[in-house]
């Protein structure tokens, strides 16, 4: 959000976040999911991060729910983290209606994210440095989610931007992935997202073997009783990607996006993997040496243009 820093300094990453987005909104959604965009209460949740010795945040709320450039550059300033935005739309469910998502071609889609990555947003001046989250409302790519598929991965070929998605509960992240390749994206610029809610090894091989990345970013969250509970089995697959020498393409995250996900409201704000997570991996056999691997050197190879 201050403009380029040098890849060394980008320390201890968190690489799918939002310091605020609201996911209520849209039609047939009755459920009032919302992370408040109150600066004062970010702030204080951000500095526990700071303080528990985190670097860097990567805050992927996009247009349509609520992304803020000058709020986000703000918390940067007042934390001292280094907060990095994303671009693009999210998932067919939240294109923003004015983004005429059905009406315009897969290169004027393209040509708007490399805009803004060259000038800026809007009047703000102020850049993404990644483009994400997109994905897919279910476990199929609907036609304008193809569009948009498509179309960041120019915005990213012409940038040098990488792509984070959204691929829930469904192996969905290979069909992103192939569209990817089809415009000809590296697939080493790729994260799929939310990994860790499809627990499945030959899922995980599949991506890595396409030379792409997946990221656990559900990683805390108590929503459900699996959630709660599924977290064993999380650590076990990624003790097995190690193993397999894997540690160059996993990332870690908490998709920190509802209030009661804040230490205010009894959550676990934005530490969860310093304080219990990592410990845990380190007790199940992982080396120190693949923990920042995977917390400081991949998140900055992805950052990295
Ligand atoms: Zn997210």
């Amino acid at each position: 959000m201050r403009g380029p820093v040098p890849a060394a300094d980008i320390g201890f990453t968190l690489p799918h976040e939002h310091t605020a987005i609201a996911l209520w909104h849209i039609p047939n959604r009755w459920d009032y999911w919302e992370l408040s965009r109150d600066e004062e209460i970010a702030a204080a949740e951000l500095a526990r991060f700071r303080a528990a010795g985190g670097s860097s945040l990567v805050d992927l709320t996009l247009p349509g729910v609520g992304r803020d450039p000058a709020r986000l550059a703000g918390l940067s300033e007042q934390t001292g983290l280094h907060i990095v935005m994303g671009a693009g739309w999210y998932r067919g469910a939240y294109y923003p209606a004015e983004a005429l998502i059905d009406r315009r071609s897969v290169d004027d889609l393209a040509s708007e994210l490399i805009r803004e990555a060259t000038d800026g947003v809007a009047e703000t001046g102020i850049k993404p440095g990644i483009i994400g989250e997109v994905g897919t409302d279910k476990p199929w790519v609907s036609a304008l989610e193809e569009r948009v598929h498509r179309a960041v991965a120019r915005a990213a070929r012409q940038t040098g931007l990488a792509i984070t998605t959204h691929s829930v509960m469904s192996p969905v992240g290979l069909d992103q992935l192939r569209l990817f390749e089809e415009e000809g994206m590296d697939p080493s610029r790729v994260v799929i997202g939310h990994a860790d809610s499809y627990p499945s090894l030959d899922y995980y091989l599949e991506i890595v073997g396409r030379g792409a990345n997946l990221e656990f970013d559900f990683l805390g969250m108590s929503f459900t009783p699996m959630e709660r509970h599924g977290e064993g089995r999380i650590v076990e697959l990624l003790c097995e990607l190690l193993a397999r020498g894997h540690a160059d393409r996993v990332l870690l995250s908490q998709d920190v996006c509802h209030n009661g996900q804040l230490t205010r409201y009894g959550g676990h704000g934005y530490t969860y993997l310093q304080e219990t997570f990592l410990p845990r991996v380190r007790d199940a056999g992982a080396s120190d040496s693949e923990i920042e691997q995977i917390t400081v050197g991949n998140p900055r190879r992805i950052l990295a243009r």
